[in-house]
């Protein structure tokens, strides 16, 4: 079904058994003390699941390069000694893995950080020191005793992380490196520490040793490297005993969304198409890879050789195998929300998923058969009710889910008709044919009571919310007004000038959602972000240009400050960029006054205002839907309540999940 993706590569020396490197990602795991147990558990299930090379998160090379103080680094036999048990689990189900090595330069969240020259990145706190002479070639060495240290660890190989604007792209572009000796300059200069890397990892590690690097073929930054460079380097890299070149795209400061849910399925394995002709190694693609099919895809275009996953193996580890066993409706699907991976990590958490909680805590979450089988009435089919309901049958228990609509998903349901968010659409999916596989036994189009459940075993209750209903004089006898659920249900029409009450994560969505310009495909989101397409200008970018919606929208929230970010730490500017190129206003400091045939009556900055808008949307949150709440008492400790029925507050897919696999787990 997938003969490309499920092809071995011969790499001369080595075979990997199919097309598939999971990519590197940080998990927080690297950071463990002692035994690195939990790390190997992680890509003991992903080695098992059929990936056929896997590449760790980043280990700096030395103490300057890490990331962040505490951050993992890989310099000693001893330290090498502790990763053995990671590179065995690995083994043991017959994968591959390599260790990256990332020299974190100008992006070093310390006071030492170092970088070609001593400007600071735009994202960083920290001016960094301008590397001497000897620091760099210092820096080479260490590369090339993490290196063979990896070796000797047991490693298949290592990646060097030459991309994302780390250390190795800072001396690559112009943009960082203002050198003028023999490491800056001339593009011969600025590329000598990449190859000067890899040509003394090879001489350290001998011939049958893989070395991936990792080349930004596109910065999206300005300065970036032009399309000549990025070849140029690419053929060098060939030359000094590279395995593999992995494409990377984008540097982190700069202001694209490269993974974000909003980038459309393989929006950049166009630029790892152009590259490949240039070179005889294999080439390796990425960005927004989710399903087999995409993969095959690209495979089977000849777009590139090997594609890379990193999030769709946090969200399904056994993402190779249901492909091979031709059960891909089963695959756990990344919808490319970063919710609890990337938020996580640059929030100094530890990663996890949001469609699979065990990710990275496999050690302390283990899929284990129920002791005894127990009925389980689970009431409520939205995220949390169909992670608890289905998670409970696979461990062996009866589970009723009672559902009061004629459908599973919930939220989910309505996060789909996002545009940018469609991909909610394959948890759905997921969870339908889980259904199925588990034995879950559905109820659809009923409306549990207290006498339906009263004799299960255990009760879940996972009914959801409703939207915060508000007092606002006029309101309620206002045709203007629309919640956001019946506005993207029965997809109300609107008139040309909008006002949205509530500025958090679904009014950002609403108003993307109402000024979304009319896209036909890739090369038009390619087009609204500036990506230069012909890859004639250096960093592939042009001039962002505006797309000033048609509606006039107004996204307001009471309190002062920053409006329209939405909730992600990592996707934040991504709206808020957005909105602002649509022309939404963004207003802060809001009271509202009433609703009249004139519209929206507010005052802002102490001043009365009157919006003349069409249509009000009302995104001010949720409350908790709980059903036969006052005899909830009567199920005493049988009765367990999850997602936004247990708190609307803070209504969350992370938090509902999470709870509907522990309870799940717990029963
Ligand atoms: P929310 O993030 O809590 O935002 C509610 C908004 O309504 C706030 O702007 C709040 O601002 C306003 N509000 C609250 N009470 C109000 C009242 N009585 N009158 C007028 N305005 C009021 O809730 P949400 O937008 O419904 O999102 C719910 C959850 O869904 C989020 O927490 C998030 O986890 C999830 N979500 C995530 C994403 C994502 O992209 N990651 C997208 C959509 C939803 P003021 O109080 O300042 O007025
Ligand atoms: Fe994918 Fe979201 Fe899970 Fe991250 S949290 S791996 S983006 S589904």
């Amino acid at each position: 079904m997938y003969p490309h993706l499920l092809a071995p590569l011969d790499l001369g020396f080595t075979q990997l058994r199919n097309r598939v490197l999971m990519g590197s990602m940080h998990t927080g795991l690297e950071e463990e003390r002692g035994e690195l147990k939990k790390l190997a558990a992680f890509y003991e299930e992903r080695a098992k699941g059929g990936v056929g090379l896997i590449v760790t998160g980043g280990f700096s090379p030395n103490l300057r390069g890490r990331l962040h103080p505490l951050s993992s680094q890989l310099s000693t036999q001893s330290h090498a000694n502790k990763h053995k048990v990671v590179t065995e689990a690995v083994h043991k189900h017959g994968g591959k893995i390599a260790l990256q090595i990332l020299h974190a330069g100008r992006y070093a969240m310390h006071p030492f950080s170092q970088s070609a020259s001593a400007t600071r990145a735009p994202i960083s706190k920290f001016t960094p020191f301008k590397m001497s002479e000897r620091q760099i070639r210092s820096t080479i060495s260490d590369f090339a005793s993490t290196a063979k240290l990896a070796q000797s660890a047991g490693y298949d190989g290592v990646e060097v992380m030459g991309s994302e604007g780390y250390l190795i792209n800072q001396f690559i572009c112009q943009r960082t490196n203002q050198r003028h000796d023999e490491w800056g300059g001339s593009y011969q200069n600025r590329m000598r520490l990449p190859l000067e890397i890899v040509k003394s990892i090879r001489e350290k590690v001998g011939k049958e040793f893989i070395i991936i690097f990792r080349l930004s073929m596109l910065d999206l930054v300005e300065q970036g490297s032009t399309f000549d460079e990025v070849v140029e380097l690419a053929q060098a890299l060939e030359k000094a005993g590279v395995t593999l070149i992995n494409t990377g795209i984008g540097w982190h400061e700069a202001r694209i969304p490269t993974i974000a849910t909003q980038v459309p399925r393989a929006a950049f394995s166009w630029v790892t198409e152009k590259v490949k002709p240039h070179l005889s190694i294999p080439v390796i693609t990425c960005n927004r890879i989710n399903t087999p099919e995409v993969a095959e895809d690209i495979l089977s275009q000849g777009h590139a050789d090997m594609v890379s996953m990193a999030r769709p193996f946090l969200a399904d580890p056994d993402f190779v195998n249901k492909a091979a066993a031709e059960k891909s409706k089963l695959i756990n699907t990344c919808i490319g929300c970063n919710q609890a991976c990337l938020d996580n990590v640059f929030k100094g958490k530890q990663a996890s998923c949001l469609v699979n909680p065990r990710a990275c805590s496999e050690t302390e979450m283990p899929m284990v058969a129920a002791t005894m089988k127990k009925r389980v009435a689970v009431i409520g089919a939205g995220p949390a009710g169909l992670a608890c309901a289905t998670i409970a049958a696979e461990r062996g228990h009866y589970v009723d889910l009672f559902e009061k609509s004629d459908r599973i998903g919930g939220q989910f349901r309505l996060a789909m008709q996002i545009p940018g968010k469609e991909e909610f659409r394959e948890t759905i999916r997921y969870f339908a044919n889980r259904i199925e596989e588990t034995g879950v036994n559905l109820k659809l189009d009923t409306e549990a009571q207290l006498s339906d459940i009263s004799e299960y075993d255990e009760v879940v209750i996972a009914s959801g919310v409703k939207p915060r209903a508000l007092n606002i004089e006029g309101m309620s006898s206002s045709d203007k007004v629309v919640d956001y659920q019946t506005l993207i249900r029965e997809k109300t029409a609107l008139g040309n000038k909008v006002a949205i009450i509530g500025a958090g994560g679904i009014g950002v969505d609403v108003a993307s959602m109402i000024t979304e310009p009319d896209q036909h495909g890739i090369n038009d989101w390619l087009d609204e972000w500036g990506i230069d397409q012909s890859l004639e200008h250096a960093g592939g970018i042009l001039p962002l240009p505006d797309c000033i919606s048609d509606k006039q929208v107004w996204l307001m929230q009471r309190r002062e400050g920053r409006v329209g970010k939405g909730p992600g730490k990592t996707t934040g500017w991504i709206h808020r960029t957005t909105l602002q190129k649509r022309g939404v206003n963004l207003m802060g400091g809001v009271a509202y006054q009433k609703v009249s045939e004139q519209g929206l009556h507010i005052t802002i900055n102490e001043q009365d205002t009157i919006l003349d808008a069409d249509n009000i949307i009302i995104c001010a949150g949720q409350e908790s839907v709980r059903p036969f709440e006052e005899q909830w008492a009567s199920l005493g400790e049988k009765l367990h309540v999850i997602g936004g029925a247990d708190l609307a507050g803070e209504l969350d897919a992370v938090r509902a999940i999470r709870q509907g696999t522990k309870i799940a787990m717990s029963l």
